[in-house]
């Protein structure tokens, strides 16, 4: 397994659309155990391929409430097959904008298909922080991220609050 990079905004590569994933390979397995101690390593309980500049529909995460077993999954070609009518306000934050965390209201419950690492078609309902861990992930895979939600000022004051931050970053 290794660490990957993971991308900050504004980079051009979060913004790009992924692309599905054909069939399951050694290196769709090896993508997701990176992915899964990329996630863990940041720390964080979601994380999607194009954060790590990798253009395939793949997303891993991990809701379990902390001192519970840990719960990693690999989604791959994750898709909505119902979204609740009532919706749910919460705190989130990306990997990819960190120290950033703001109110998004979404779908409170959802239900995703998806190919498993095992090749099968997998399919269950989701709600609490998996729904919303879910939606931001599957976004993410459109090239979309939670601060979209958000009015233009905020959106404009978090990205250059980002741009001032890799600069720090990069001087070190
Ligand atoms: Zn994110």
């Amino acid at each position: 397994m290794s660490l990957r990079e993971i991308l900050i905004i504004p980079d051009p590569l979060l913004r790009r659309t992924a692309q599905p994933v054909p069939e399951i390979t050694d290196s769709i397995r090896k993508l997701g155990e990176d992915m899964l101690e990329t996630m863990y390593d940041a720390p964080g309980i979601g994380l999607a391929a194009t954060q790590i500049g990798v253009m395939k529909r793949v997303f891993v995460m991990d809701c379990a409430p902390e001192g519970e077993e840990p719960a990693p999954m690999v989604i791959v070609n994750p898709e909505l097959t119902w979204v609740s009518e009532e919706t749910e306000t919460s705190e989130e934050g990306c990997l990819s904008i960190p120290e950033v965390y703001e109110e998004v209201t979404r779908p409170e419950r959802v239900r995703m298909r998806w190919l498993g690492l095992d090749g099968e078609t997998h399919e269950q309902e989701f709600g609490a922080r998996w729904a919303v861990c879910i939606q931001h992930e599957m976004d993410h895979l459109d090239g979309k991220l939670f601060i979209d939600y958000l009015g233009p000022v905020k959106r404009r004051m978090i990205t250059s609050k980002m741009k001032k931050l890799k600069k720090e970053r990069s001087r070190v």
